[in-house]
């Protein structure tokens, strides 16, 4: 069941902070997506290929989001349709991304993904990781990819500060990079928005607080 009320009111929040809202529908029924499309929401995100690829079938007038983590053998895939990769975290992800946006004849947009937690389960790329791939140049070795900015999960955790301090952290390296084509920083969900969105985020990706909590974690 999707909460208007709370969407209405995160996209408001959004909207004041000039920040996207990219409706996390993951595990919830083409019914929902369609729902929420009526109500004016453009952007929604996915995190399983086969999933989005289905969803995206039989609804293809919104801006697909793919946030989950991507393997290279399922690129191809989404490569076609994707409006924005957020979760990229290697080099040879980029190299299949350029491949198959060739193979599609388009530039495909992606974001970075950094480690910022404090956690072992996250992907991402280490900070001086992501600094030698941004000082190199990715227009030149991957023509058909547009980085064009970062993405970043802080740690579970209650601790405020913390979270604050983990996008905090994520924000400055941004700044240090930003440019007029690179201007995207997606950060915070449903538990840390309010600060991800204080702390400079362009973009945030919520699922539970608008369609409700899903049955099984994805
Ligand atoms: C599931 C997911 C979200 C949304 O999580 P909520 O806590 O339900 O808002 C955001 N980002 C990523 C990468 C996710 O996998």
């Amino acid at each position: 069941m999707i909460n208007l009320e709370r969407f209405n009111q995160i996209k408001k929040e959004a909207d004041s902070f000039h920040a996207t809202l990219v409706a996390v529908s993951k595990t919830k029924p083409l019914a929902d997506i369609l729902e929420l499309k009526k109500n004016g929401q453009k952007d929604f995100g996915e995190n399983y290929v086969q999933e989005l690829t289905e969803k995206q079938e039989q609804c293809t007038d919104v801006n697909w989001h793919f946030i989950g983590h991507l393997q290279t053998n399922k690129v191809k895939y989404i490569a076609p349709f994707v409006h924005l990769i957020h979760g990229v975290d290697s080099e040879s992800l980029l190299k299949e991304v350029n491949k198959q946006g060739e193979k599609s004849g388009k530039v495909v947009s992606c974001l970075l993904q950094l480690f910022i937690a404090d956690e072992e389960t996250k992907f991402g790329l280490s900070f001086p990781e992501a600094e030698q791939l941004l000082n190199s140049d990715l227009k030149k070795q991957f023509p058909f990819v547009d980085v064009c900015g970062l993405m970043g999960m802080a740690t579970l955790t209650e601790d405020e500060h913390k979270i604050r301090s983990e996008f905090k952290s994520l924000r400055m390296f941004f700044e240090r990079f930003k440019s007029a084509n690179f201007q995207t920083l997606s950060m915070g969900m449903t538990s840390d928005y309010p600060i991800a969105l204080e702390e400079g985020s362009t973009m945030i990706r919520i699922g539970s607080a608008i369609f409700g909590e899903r049955n099984y974690k994805k």
